[in-house]
Parts: structure tokens; sequence; C-alpha cells
């Protein structure tokens, strides 16, 4: 059986990252990686959809028995990606999408070369301000906090396999769906 592709979403904070790997799944082109998190859940999130919620304490056990792919800190929470999530999905031919900050995106190319990791840019940095203030998810403090680190981020996006530029959102799922079909067939050949 043909192993299913890793595909790592990484972009800054508001970048539109969670709609696109939404879609991409609704679409049939892998299933999102569901990463345990001990940031507070927002409102309209659900537990074992889009994280699951758990304490530092119970995050600190999953790291000393192993049960990580990766792992990371942000803005003073961990957030990481399970082996038992992803594993036997790969294993079973099926694709996995990821969405995760640069530090994650830097270790899956290190764990798995074979991944795919695509980097998407905002079209600006006054776009991304105004999209994270839009969202309405987090306060003044966190959305500076969240700029910062998007500057640092963004730096990152030469090591990443791909650069899509989110504009306008059907044109960058077409790029996306593009660039998955284009992965497929170099691994049929
Ligand atoms: P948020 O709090 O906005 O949901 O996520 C903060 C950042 O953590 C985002 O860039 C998100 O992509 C990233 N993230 C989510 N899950 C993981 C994970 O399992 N590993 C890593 N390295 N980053 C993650």
């Amino acid at each position: 059986m043909k192993k299913g592709i890793f595909i790592a979403i990484s972009g800054p904070s508001g970048v539109g990252k969670n709609t696109i790997a939404d879609i991409l799944t609704e679409r049939g082109y892998g299933i999102y990686s569901v990463s345990a998190t001990t940031r507070k859940m927002r409102d309209g999130e659900k537990d074992g959809k889009d994280y699951f919620f758990i304490s530092t304490e119970e995050f600190e056990k999953k790291i000393a028995n192993q049960e990580f792919i990766e792992y990371t800190k942000y803005n003073n929470n961990y957030y990481g990606t399970l082996k038992s999530f992803v594993q036997d999905r790969l294993d079973n031919g099926e694709n996995v999408i990821a969405v995760i900050e640069i530090q994650g995106g830097m270790n899956i190319k290190r764990i798995f070369p074979e991944a795919v990791l695509i980097f998407i840019m905002p079209p600006s940095f006054e776009e991304l301000e105004q999209r994270l203030r839009k969202r309405n998810t987090d306060s003044e403090e966190d959305i500076l906090k969240r700029m910062e680190i998007a500057r640092m981020e963004i730096d990152y996006r030469t090591k990443y396999d791909y650069t899509v530029v989110n504009n306008v959102l059907e044109d960058t799922v077409e790029e996306i769906v593009d660039i998955i079909k284009k992965e497929i067939e170099k691994r049929d050949i």
C-alpha cells in the first residue's frame, strides 16, 4: 500500500491557514491532523475537532511518553502533533494535513524528509493585522504578540517547499490543490 503524504501548512497567525485546511479536507485532499494543545479553547472550537485541549501536566506526560511527532511552545502554550493520530492514517495511504508553526515545520522536514511543506503568506502586514482584529478572538496583547511572531516567521518561508500568497481564498486553494496533485504524481513515477 502506498503511503499518504504528510502536508504541513505554516504561515503567520490570521493568514487563513485553518480555513484553507478545512476546504482541502472537505474536498477530500487529506485528513486534518488534530494536535494537542494547552491553550484555552476559543468560542466556537470543539475538543477533538480543532484540538485535543489538555492540561500542561497531561501534555508533559505525553512528552515524557514520546507520544508526539513534534511539539513546540508558541505564545506560552504547548502544541504538538500526535503520533497516534498521524501514523496509521499515513500508513493507510491517506494524506494528513497539519497546520503548524514554523518550528514544527522545520522539525517535520527533519523527521519526514518526504513531507510537503507549504508556507502561506499574507498579501501584506496591514492586511494580516486587520484579519486578526476582525477575527475578534484574541486580546490586544495577544494580537500584538502574534504580529511580532509573524514578522519573524515570514523569514522562514524560504525553507519551505512552496510559498503561496493568500490573496483570494479560492485561488489559494486551487494553487495548493495543484501542488498536492503534482506531489502525488511525483510519487507515482
Ligand atoms: P492557534 O493558537 O492560533 O490555534 O495556534 C498557534 C500556532 O500554533 C499556529 O501557528 C498553529 O498553526 C500552530 N500549531 C497548531 N498545532 C500545532 C502542532 O501540533 N505543532 C506545532 N509545531 N504548531 C502547531
